[in-house]
């Protein structure tokens, strides 16, 4: 039996669909990501399944319980806001133990709990604290401990880490991640951060205009995307007009295997499928082209190039900056790369 079973979610706010038939399986201990960039609903449907938003139709059963028109509060979750939703005239301690407290669990539970959660999200010793006292990343972990604090058996994040610096968000989400798989909690997370979903997800749902574009592990998603849409919202993509005939894809000065119907496609290739080496003489799908732009970025470099082979249409490849220095490459330099047809996405 599935921890949480989506049948045909379906809301409307006024005359506007927000989310279409939404179906969806999620199994317990399961990390999944709602993906999709804004107002695509994936914060709509996260408070359905919260009960903070009432579906139009449709039914959602967690544990195998029909929870469709159950009231927040007797459901069986926890949750943490983007922005810190702590109450901000209460100490840690007293956050922590909100829900405890209203479940008149007795005194030294609640005092044990609230100590081991501190402890748990790597704050321990701050009971005492206010959250005007804490940076935003301490306060967001503090709304962790006070989501986890009931033991709830579904931990529900609405873009935890979008309100954190670059450094901060990277390191609470493997801290998240860690930490919901020491407890097997059943977590779903809302992002609209490609690799944030790629990172810490076991699978990802990824939504555009109120619909589940596709469903599927990191890798599947961002190897195997289901449409247009997914191959570039996830990752980065180059994207090449081409034509198809009689299973060969004509791709500027170049033809390569593809099945399908023949006619105008789109090849989505990513920019890591593109080779520089190994390249052998007499290998295929090979050409040479002119680098025209280098994107500095450390340790590699975005590099985008032009061709005869490609026309009017350029690629950009990823190169490690120790492999341009070693050929001495810069802008204007030839350089002779190789297409994988089997990793080509034709659309
Ligand atoms: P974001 O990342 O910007 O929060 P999202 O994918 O989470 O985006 P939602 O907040 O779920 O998007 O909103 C989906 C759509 O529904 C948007 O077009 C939004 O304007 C609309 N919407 C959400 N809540 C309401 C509401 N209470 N009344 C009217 N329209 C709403």
């Amino acid at each position: 039996m599935p921890f949480l079973d989506l049948r045909h979610i379906r809301k409307e706010f006024g005359s506007f669909t927000a989310l279409q038939d939404i179906n969806l399986v999620i199994q317990k201990s399961e990390f999944v990501c709602f993906l999709g960039p804004s107002g695509c609903g994936k914060t709509t449907l996260l408070r359905i399944i919260a009960g903070l938003e009432v579906q139009t139709s449709g039914q959602i059963f967690q544990g195998g319980r029909d929870i469709s028109r159950l009231p927040p509060a007797l459901r069986d979750y926890g949750i943490v806001f983007q922005s810190y939703a702590l109450f901000p005239n209460l100490s840690v301690f007293d956050n922590v133990s909100y829900g405890l407290v209203n479940r008149k669990a007795p005194r030294a539970e609640v005092r044990q709990r609230v100590t081991d959660l501190v402890k748990l999200v790597g704050l321990p010793g701050s009971e005492a604290k206010f959250p005007g006292q804490l940076s935003g990343g301490q306060q967001q972990r503090i709304a962790l401990a006070r989501a986890l604090a009931t033991s709830p058996g579904l931990l529900l994040l609405d873009e935890p880490l979008s309100a954190l610096d670059a450094l901060e968000r990277v390191r609470l989400r493997q801290e998240i991640r860690g930490l919901q798989q020491k407890l097997g909690v059943t977590t779903i997370m809302v992002t609209h951060d490609q690799e944030e979903a790629l990172s810490v997800a076991d699978r990802i749902v990824v939504m555009n205009h109120g619909v589940i574009e596709q469903v599927g592990t990191p890798l599947d998603v961002y190897r195997e995307p289901a449409s247009p849409f997914v191959a570039d919202f996830v990752g980065k993509v180059n994207v090449l007009p081409a034509q198809r005939v009689g299973g060969r894809l004509q791709l500027g000065g170049m033809a390569l295997p593809s099945e399908g119907a023949d006619g105008t496609v789109k090849v989505y290739l990513r920019p890591e499928d593109v080779l520089t080496r190994p390249i052998a003489p007499g290998d295929a799908h090979v050409f040479e082209s002119q680098i025209e732009g280098i994107d500095f970025l450390g340790s590699y470099c975005h590099v985008h190039v032009g061709s005869p082979m490609l026309g009017s249409h350029k690629l950009t490849v990823y190169l490690s900056l120790n492999f341009l220095s070693e050929q001495s490459l810069q802008v204007g330099s030839p350089l002779i790369l190789k297409l994988l047809p089997e990793r080509l996405k034709v659309f």
